[in-house]
């Protein structure tokens, strides 16, 4: 479908679950998510009939994301499903990786054409510090399992954030020498749960600074691309808010509580629950049309109108 503004939407993001077994301080709060209802959340039959609804009416690339989507039970069953979606011809998924030991195989053999891997440190106490819990031995464990299960184009995904890990640019970013993987720096997005304030922000800039030999490539639409000399993948800068990509978003969201989200940092929602196949095309329908031309200006001060964690929206 195309919006009013022209753009073609062919890209779902549909978060499986609110809940994760970490608590990045930027994303979650401490305590977790306050559990919604069982009954408000889509069912698996639900989320299905959602990804054929967007699929007939022209999504191609699905991303199931989360919370963190390799808790959920039925994970591979559901990207099983997904993947043999008439229409859809790119599976993806992102994932902290924690628990991709066990389920890298699963999730390949299931039809998952791409992953993307967050780590935004290679220290096991800032891990720890910045996930409040989690092993970075873990994380480590499920990229190397991603790459045995014969995953390419992985992705991983670190957010820049200052006083933490600008210091850790250079060894982040050589990650992509001793693996074949890109690596996506993204700039700290002021959600409502996010611990850091306007001081953590650092602009996408500071990595080509701290990355004097990186070489500009092609970009890949929300990213600028470049690449260290002998590199195996590339580098890609993700700045939503020193260079916003709204003129050329081509997606749309879905949350685990069946809330289409036509723009990630707008309130506006529409509901999927309850809804059957035409319900759903119709409704979604709606939410294209109505997605706005741009978001409203976003920087470390001004914070997301989203209304919801990043956990209850899906990354
Ligand atoms: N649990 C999975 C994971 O860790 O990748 C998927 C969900 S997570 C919400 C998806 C992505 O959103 C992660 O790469 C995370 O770093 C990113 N993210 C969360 N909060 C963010 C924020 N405030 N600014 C920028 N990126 C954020």
């Amino acid at each position: 479908m195309v919006d009013n503004y022209g753009r073609s939407i062919t890209y779902l993001r549909l978060s499986v679950t609110e809940l994760c077994n970490l608590r990045c301080r930027y994303c979650m709060p401490e305590d977790g998510v306050c559990k919604k209802r069982h009954e408000e959340m889509l069912t698996q039959e639900e989320m299905l009939t959602a990804i054929r609804a967007a699929a007939s009416l022209g999504i191609r690339k699905l991303r199931v994301t989360g919370g963190e989507p390799l808790v959920k039970p039925n994970i591979v069953e559901l990207c099983r499903e997904a993947a043999a979606t008439p229409g859809i011809e790119e599976l993806c998924l992102t994932t902290n990786g924690t628990l991709l030991p066990k389920l890298a195989g699963p999730l390949k053999a299931a039809g998952v054409h791409r992953l993307n891997i967050s780590l935004d440190t290679l220290e096991p106490d800032k891990y720890r510090y910045i996930t409040r819990r989690g092993e970075l031995a873990q994380a480590i464990a499920g990229i190397e399992a991603a790459l045995d299960a014969g995953f390419d184009k992985i992705k991983l995904n670190t957010v820049l954030i200052g006083g933490f890990n600008d210091d850790e640019i250079p060894a982040l970013a050589d990650l992509t020498r001793r693996w074949p993987v890109d690596l996506r720096f993204i700039e700290l997005m002021p959600m409502v749960d996010g611990e850091f304030g306007p001081q953590a922000f650092l602009p996408c800039a500071a990595v080509l600074e701290a990355l004097p030999e990186a070489e500009p490539t092609a970009d890949d639409g929300v990213a600028r691309l470049y690449r260290l000399p002998g590199a195996l993948g590339s580098i890609g800068l993700i700045s939503p808010l020193s260079q916003h990509f709204c003129g050329s978003c081509n997606r749309i969201r879905v949350t685990a509580d069946g809330k289409i989200k036509p723009c990630l940092h707008a309130a506006a929602e529409y509901s999927l629950k309850g809804l059957d196949p035409e319900g759903m095309r119709a409704v979604m329908r709606d939410a294209i049309r109505n997605k706005p031309a741009a978001h409203l200006p976003l920087s470390a001060r001004e914070p997301s109108r989203a209304g919801r964690s990043m956990n209850e929206i899906g990354g």
